[in-house]
Parts: C-alpha cells; sequence; structure tokens
C-alpha cells in the first residue's frame, strides 16, 4: 500500500501553487520544506485519520 499522497498547496511568500508529497501512514507531522518556486522555508503541518488526509496548513518559517 502506498501511504505517500500528492497535494496542492499555496505558498505564504510568493502565492505560487506548489505540490507536497506527505505520507499518510503518520497520523500527525510538521516539518520544515523550502518552496520550489521561490526557496523560502515553509512550515508544513498536517494530520491524517486511517490514511486519509484530513488537516493540511503551510505557513511561513521565516
Ligand atoms: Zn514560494
Amino acid at each position: 500500500m502506498n501511504f505517500l499522497q500528492g497535494c496542492d498547496a499555496t505558498c505564504p511568500h510568493c502565492w505560487e501553487r506548489v505540490e507536497l508529497t506527505v505520507d499518510t501512514s503518520v497520523a500527525e507531522q510538521s516539518y520544515i520544506e523550502d518552496c520550489p518556486v521561490c526557496c523560502r522555508p515553509l512550515r508544513v503541518s498536517y494530520r491524517t485519520d486511517g490514511g486519509e488526509l484530513v488537516d493540511l496548513s503551510v505557513e511561513s518559517a521565516d
């Protein structure tokens, strides 16, 4: 079973659409990732329930 799921988000720095890959085998996770468009840091937080993504937020991590 593949627990990696792609999802779209909007970068809070440049407002470009970015594609994230989340691991839905973990219930909750938060990490820092650089925006692929403007290279500024994003704080990605998400929650899953039973392998389904239920909440995703992307904030500035400056
Ligand atoms: Zn950006």
